[in-house]
């Protein structure tokens, strides 16, 4: 099995092929790239909206790299892993001064901010027509299939077998991008995860896992990362008008550079209160009303967050890094968790 025709995938590629906005011909270097940045480990409808708003706001490499921090987090809001736009803001500076040009074959590129081998793969492939397989999660399983592999794809001999398979599809069958985009697009929309449609896949005909009529027992399952519970609590000050004082997170694992009110994990069988006090400090924190817990996710981390409410006077902020701000249009860079402490907080007020 896997003696595909890529032909056959491309005509089904050029007829099926979703209409994206950074799949415009041709290929744009620097709109590939953002869109790979926010495509990893990111939903492409999610992606959407999102890339259209950044790429209005910074329409070349030049503009974004001419950006400041704040602004780039803050258009990058709802992506979630915000060190992905840090290290896209750090390429663009770097390729600037370096001349612009994002034109290198892929060997050069993952030595780029951010730049993994995907990454480098996707933009020199798709960009710039080098003959290089895009290794993700949507071509490894396709390949897993076709070649009926019994090893796992993510392991280095499964990554090669699967590589030299995507390397013999390029063999003269036009551009090596489209072959790439192809088979993540197949990944994506037909050799799903669960529930494959074989009957209208263009590589059935050639498949071992269709063959044997098990397709989704290809690849086969990846153990778990166990996951770790934490608990935290947020110190949200609101003053008389609904403004919340938010504190730029400068520290720690988390949600780094994101504005947010106060956090501290709380280690087991503790008292939230004085941790939030001391969050606070200097600012007067007198006796809050307990909001309903919060439960956020962090990559394989389960948060409860403890919200305490203390009603405060407007005052000025105690540091740089402090701002007072209406949490809805605060216009900073913010997480999706600031809107579940605002319900939390908000329920409070509906409660009899
Ligand atoms: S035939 Fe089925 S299992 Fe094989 S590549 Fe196509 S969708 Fe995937």
């Amino acid at each position: 099995m896997g003696g595909v025709s890529p032909r056959r995938l491309l005509r089904w590629f050029r007829a099926a092929a979703r209409e994206l906005p950074w799949r415009t011909e041709p290929r744009d270097p620097y709109r590939v790239l953002v869109s790979e940045f926010m495509l990893q480990q990111t939903q492409v409808e999610r992606v959407v909206p999102r890339f259209a708003a950044f790429i209005a706001a910074f329409p070349s490499l030049g503009a974004l790299a001419a950006a400041a921090e704040d602004e780039v987090l803050a258009l990058w809001s709802g992506l979630g892993y915000y060190r992905r736009a840090r290290l896209l803001h750090r390429l663009a500076r770097e390729v600037v001064a370096d001349g612009g040009s994002l034109e290198r074959p892929a060997a050069e590129l993952v030595r780029l901010p951010g730049v993994g081998p995907y990454t480098a793969a996707a933009v020199a492939s798709l960009a710039f027509g080098e003959r290089v397989p895009v290794l993700d999660g949507n071509t490894l399983r396709v390949g897993a299939r076709v070649l009926g592999l019994a090893a796992d794809p993510r392991s280095a001999p499964g990554r090669r077998r699967i590589a030299a398979w995507i390397e013999g599809l390029m063999e003269g069958a036009g551009p090596p991008g489209a072959v790439n985009e192809a088979l993540m697009e197949l990944g994506a929309t037909i050799c799903t995860p669960l529930a494959p449609g074989c009957p209208g896949c263009p590589l059935a005909i050639a498949c071992a896992a269709c063959a044997e009529g098990r397709p989704e027992s290809y690849p086969p399952p990846r153990r778990r990362r166990a996951t770790v519970a934490l608990r935290w609590v947020a110190a949200c000050c609101v003053d008389g008008e609904g403004r919340w004082l938010l504190r730029r997170v400068d520290e720690g694992p988390f949600l780094r550079g994101l504005w947010l009110p106060p956090l501290v994990e709380l280690e087991a069988g503790a008292d939230p209160l004085p941790e939030a006090r001391r969050a606070l400090h200097p600012i007067p924190a007198e006796a809050p009303a307990i909001a309903p817990t919060v439960r956020h996710s962090i990559t394989h981390r389960r948060i409860e967050i403890v919200p305490l409410k203390f009603s405060v006077e407007p005052a000025a902020p105690p540091a740089d890094a402090w701002r007072w701000a209406d949490p809805s249009s605060s216009g900073l860079p913010t997480s999706s968790l600031l809107a579940k402490l605002v319900a939390a907080l908000d329920s409070l007020d509906r409660e009899p």
